[in-house]
């Protein structure tokens, strides 16, 4: 078993559609071992997206991601990372598969609706910079 860590952005949350992430995460076999709603600061949004600071889209995402409440989680479950990613569907999603989160539900391929992370190492670091271990149940 492993763990991912999740966040359901602005753009989900303004449509109230963090109960309906939550099924399609559930009913993929993913148990959400902890989650609370943020408001994410400019600082911490920096930090989090600082592999894509050279990027042309770096401010605008930034922007994004401190424009409204995010809801930050960590999934468990078989191969949680490579299965979350799945689940959440392609960047764009135009390119997204049917039935997955970022089909289902994005605006657009900046207002994609969830994050998830990329590798177990990026994982861990990602869920230390959100959760203690105590809120990890
Ligand atoms: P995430 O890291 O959010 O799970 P991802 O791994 O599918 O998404 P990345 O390449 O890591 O995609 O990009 C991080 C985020 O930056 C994307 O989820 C999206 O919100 C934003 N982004 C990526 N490409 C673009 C783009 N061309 N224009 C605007 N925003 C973009
Ligand atoms: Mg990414």
């Amino acid at each position: 078993t492993e763990r991912t860590f999740s966040i359901i952005k602005p753009d989900a949350t303004k449509r109230n559609l963090t109960g309906k992430i939550n099924a399609v995460i559930e009913d993929a076999g993913l148990r959400i071992v902890a989650q609370k709603r943020i408001r994410m600061s400019d600082a911490q949004a920096k930090k989090f997206y600082e592999v894509h600071s050279e990027r042309p889209f770096y401010g605008e995402l930034v922007e994004f991601m401190t424009s409204g409440p995010v809801v930050v989680q960590v999934l468990e479950g078989d191969n949680a990372v490579a299965r979350y990613r799945e689940v959440m569907g392609a960047t764009n999603p135009e390119q997204a598969a049917p039935g997955t989160i970022r089909k289902l539900y994005a605006n657009n391929v900046g207002e994609n609706s969830v994050h998830g992370s990329d590798s177990l190492d990026n994982a861990k670091l990602e869920i230390a910079q959100f959760f203690t271990d105590a809120e990890i149940v």
